[in-house]
This record gives structure tokens, sequence and C-alpha cells, in this order.
């Protein structure tokens, strides 16, 4: 098992991009001082770009620490399903149990709310319930500011803290998008954030065999996998079976880090 105090990471100061933001502002007005306006407006781009950038690299973080893979070499992985609960999910229950495997279930607030029996037949069934928004707002969310931010993950983490007994400790961005204002509500729920290692783009692509093959190019030793349930497509099913089986043809297993 993998160290949990290392892994589950929230982030401690939400604000530290302020700092960075104003000591780089400076130092583009001292080179523009300096050099000339050809020195210092490309200089004044890239150090904006330099805090834009990231908000939309489901890996990068400036704005919260975030796990994206297991430590170690041995031959597990960290199976997350997003997007739940649909009407996928008691068939995805099902592949998990005849493959053996565990997984988190990253569950939208709002859809758990109206569905709460699958939140509590995910966990009947040794899975995990982590924070996925409360509603999932897919084009908006890395522009949410601070107080719809903060909303986004405060009611769905008091919906599944209430279903699930007690509070997720997971969470995952919409699209993997980050912004200046998801680390104060994660420090304040004592929720760390989790990426991923390997996606097949099942959320928008229902076709198999390109799917496997993405997740296939992906896979080792630690992987974090983003799949999702209740596609529009409506083959997320057929998906997570499919990627269930290439895991354990290729001798993974699964774990949740806690
Ligand atoms: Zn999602």
């Amino acid at each position: 098992m993998s160290r949990p105090t290392t892994l589950h990471r929230t982030p401690h100061r939400p604000h530290a991009w302020l700092a960075w933001l104003a000591a780089s502002q400076l130092a583009v007005a001292g080179l523009w001082w300096v050099a000339g306006w050809r020195w210092g407006l490309p200089a004044l781009l890239l150090s904006h770009a330099a805090f834009i950038v990231p908000v939309f690299l489901p890996r990068a973080t400036l704005y919260a620490p975030a796990l994206s893979r297991l430590p170690g070499d041995e031959r597990q992985v960290w199976l997350t399903i997003d997007d739940g609960p649909s009407d996928d999910t008691p068939a995805i229950l099902d592949a998990l149990d005849r493959h053996g495997m565990q997984a988190t279930f990253f569950l939208v607030g709002q859809r758990a709310q109206a569905r709460p029996e699958l939140v509590r037949e995910i966990l009947r069934r040794g899975h995990g319930v982590a924070n996925h928004t409360w509603s999932h707002p897919q084009a908006w969310f890395w522009a949410l500011g601070p107080r719809a931010m903060a909303a986004q993950v405060e009611r769905a983490q008091a919906v599944l803290g209430e279903l699930a007994g007690q509070p997720p400790r997971w969470f995952r961005a919409v699209a993997g998008h980050t912004n200046p204002f998801l680390a104060a509500p994660l420090r304040r729920l004592g929720l760390a954030r989790a990426a991923w290692s390997v996606r097949g783009y099942d959320a928008v692509d229902g076709d198999v065999v390109r799917v496997l093959q993405r997740l296939q190019r992906g896979l080792g030793p630690g992987a974090i996998v983003l799949l999702h349930e209740g596609a529009p497509h409506g083959r997320s099913v057929e998906i997570v079976e499919a990627a269930l089986c290439l895991l354990r043809e290729q001798g993974y297993a699964s774990v949740i880090p806690e």
C-alpha cells in the first residue's frame, strides 16, 4: 500500500498564486523599465500566459496540489469513474464485482441527491465516493468566481457526506480545470484534488477500440485511470467492461488510496 499522508494533499496556501502574480508583474515592470518595450511587452504576455494556461492543464498544480499518479512500481492502478450516479451505475458495479476490482466514483452532488440508493449501493459494494462538484458546469467551471466555486464544492460535499455517513476526501475538477478560487474551499473541507495519468476520452468518444487504445498507451504501474459513466453516446458500460478486461489481462490490480 502507498503512503496516505503524502498522497492526500489538501492545499495549504490557497492564495500563494497572488504572491507569484505580484512578483512576476514587478519583474516585468522592472524589465520594461531597464530594457524597453521590446523585452517588456513579450515578458508581460508570457507572464500572463503563465497564470492562464495552468487553468486548463489537468495536472498543473499552480492553483492547487493534485495527485496524478500513485508512487511505486507495483502493477496497480487507481480506477476512477466520473460523472455519476447514472443509469449505468448498477451495470458498472456488476462489472467491477466480476473482475474483482475496486474503484472510486467521483459523483456529481445533484445527481447523487436525485438517486441516493445508487450512492449507497456503490458504498455497500466496497467502492469509494468522491466529490465531482454539485452540478458539473462543464463549460464554465474554469471561470467560476470565488462564491460560485465554493458553492459547487460545498453543496456536493454536504450531500455526499450525508449519504455516505462521512465526508469525501477527494475532489476532481470538472474537465480537470482549476482556477485561483478552487483551493480555498478544498482546504476548508479537507479535500485533496485527484487528477489522472490515463484517459481514453470516453466521455465524448463511444468507440470502444479507440478508447482502449488510448488507455493502453498510458497504462503503467501507479496509473490513475479516468473513466466515465452515463456518457451521451450510451456505451460507458461497454467501455468500462473492456477497460477492466484490459487491466486484468495486463496483470493490474486496483487500489484506492486513502
Ligand atoms: Zn466530469
